[in-house]
């Protein structure tokens, strides 16, 4: 008998013993720096001549890993073999296809110390960012696991006489997994897995700038004798190898997860209809957010000015969930930027290797730059109260900035900058920081922090997020708990780790009888 589905719980690092674990885990994962990881389609490992070298972020001397590149040629012999495994994959049951993924998260579980320190030396997560991660992935496995045990009872239909009508789900075909870097476990576990245990294969593009991790994903599949060509691997730039397996008129599904432009152009793309094309591509897109943290008069500034650190500053700011405005109502506002900088001065940055850094690098040398090109428009828009600058030598290392006084049309009010950037807006009421709230792009999530139960029964109906959190912290949704989604331009109002999740990778087929 399975057990009901609870969430994995967390590394307590208070422990010396898990402390000495993770040390550990990291001098292992020192003798494998540098080493070589293949392609891997249809089972068959293959090196290229190319490759993606992927380095620390906190240490860019420092090479994690090499691994072979993709091009359009072997995104079509990878989409051969996902094809082809699919007439066999689309035939096991799903009790043996979700039982997969429980061993799966057995190994993940066993390896957790190992996952977790290559999360923060592939992409400078601290180690509490990285175990949250590690620990997501394996609530995605055990979560859609039991959760097609469920859909595979079919849906339920009424009766007509002289008949026997049912319905049931089956796969789709073959889908394409373009995984982001910013939980390059968590996410990319949590796509592939949705994808293959309602009977789909796929081929899986991890983001460049963590394909080890990924690789590291790849071998769990093996050591459990996933059947090839279910889960192909395959790194590659996303203009060549991404763009045409999304155009390939075979490809069934699309699920996607990253910035708003990189969506929206997959959208484009599937749409247009190819020679031989028999379906109508799905598009599963989770992109950006431009998240805003309320805080009304009537509220525990403590707590919000710690909501807001957690939000903005959590593992640099690089969270499509990340707060990137905070809305103050005015009679609190000097106040709260007062609080909120208190506990940003707080924040050790560096390596996150040393468990006491609590903010590290960020991602690679684009982000870098990008962010701090806002940061200079933000001291246009503002006024910078704190951070503003990179600092450190062999890291990509920037300060968490806070901008005040920001107008709420101004760009790094409106543009989503990913990065440990927080744009800072006063307002006269409540129902003020509500419009504003609304007024982006975006609508992916939101909180408010208020006394006030008027106010929050307000925010509920009309902050149009797909994640509104009252009085907490606007990141860290947990599976099967606050299935995770956004609205308008954020994506395709998908709720990862929800109970509908893996409706979008079936079709359902209604039979009738007559007796
Ligand atoms: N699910 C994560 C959270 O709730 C964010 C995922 C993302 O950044 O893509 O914080």
């Amino acid at each position: 008998m399975l057990e009901k589905f609870k969430n994995e719980p967390l590394i307590d690092f208070t422990k010396q013993e898990n402390i000495d674990k993770m040390e550990e885990a990291f001098k292992k994962l020192d003798v494998e720096k540098g080493k070589e990881y293949p392609l891997i389609i249809g089972g068959e490992k293959i090196y290229t001549d190319e490759k993606i070298t992927s380095y620390n972020p906190c240490n860019f001397k420092e090479i994690i890993g090499i691994v072979s590149k993709g091009n359009e040629e072997l995104a079509d012999k990878s989409m051969c073999s996902a094809l082809e495994a699919f007439e066999m994959w689309k035939n096991v049951c799903p009790k043996e296809r979700a039982n997969y993924l429980f061993k799966a998260a057995a190994i993940m579980r066993r390896k957790k110390f190992d996952f977790s320190a290559l999360l923060v030396e592939e992409a400078g997560k601290t180690w509490i960012e990285a175990d949250a991660d590690v620990a997501e992935a394996i609530d995605f496995l055990e979560y859609y696991g039991r959760q097609m045990l469920k859909f595979a009872k079919g849906m339920d239909v009424g009766s007509f006489p002289g008949e026997i009508n049912e319905c049931y789900y089956i796969p789709m075909g073959v889908g394409i997994v373009i995984a982001p870097w910013n939980f390059p476990l968590a996410i990319l576990t949590g796509m592939t897995a949705a994808s293959i245990v309602t009977g789909n294969t796929v081929v899986i593009k991890p983001s460049s700038s963590t394909p080890v991790v990924a690789a590291k994903f790849m071998e769990i599949w093996d050591e459990i004798k996933l059947p090839d060509g279910v889960i192909n691997y395959l790194p590659g730039p996303g203009e060549s190898v991404g763009n045409y397996l999304v155009s390939h008129p075979k490809t069934r599904f699309i699920n996607f997860t990253g910035s708003k432009d990189v969506g929206l152009n997959i959208s484009k793309m599937a749409s247009d209809i190819k020679d031989g094309q028999k379906c109508i591509k799905r598009v599963i897109a989770e992109m950006g957010g431009k998240d805003t943290i309320i805080v009304d008069n009537e509220a525990d500034l403590d707590a919000a000015a710690e909501g807001i650190v957690a939000s903005a500053f959590g593992f640099q700011g690089q969270k499509c969930s990340a707060c990137s405005r905070a809305i103050i109502v005015e009679d609190i506002y000097d106040e709260m930027i007062d609080k909120i900088v208190e506990k940003t001065k707080k924040l050790k940055i560096g390596p996150t290797r040393k468990f006491d850094t609590n903010f590290g690098a960020v991602i690679d040398e684009n982000a870098y730059e990008k962010i701090l090109t806002y940061i200079e428009i933000g001291r246009n828009e503002g006024k910078i109260c704190f951070g503003g600058n990179k600092c450190g030598e062999s890291g990509y290392f920037i300060e968490p900035t806070i901008i005040v006084d920001v107008s709420p049309d101004a760009r790094i009010s409106q543009e989503e900058i990913f990065g440990p950037v927080l744009s800072v807006i006063k307002v006269d009421n409540f129902d003020c920081a509500l419009n504003i709230a609304n007024d982006t792009d975006y609508g992916l999530t939101g909180a408010v922090y208020s006394n006030n139960r008027q106010k929050l029964e307000k925010a509920k109906r009309e902050f149009h997020v797909g994640n509104l959190y009252l009085n907490r912290k606007c990141t860290g949704a947990l599976v099967g708990v606050q299935p995770f989604g956004g609205f308008k331009l954020s994506g395709t109002c998908s709720k990862a780790g929800g109970e509908d999740y893996l409706l979008l990778f079936m079709e359902i087929k209604s039979v009738a009888e007559r007796l």
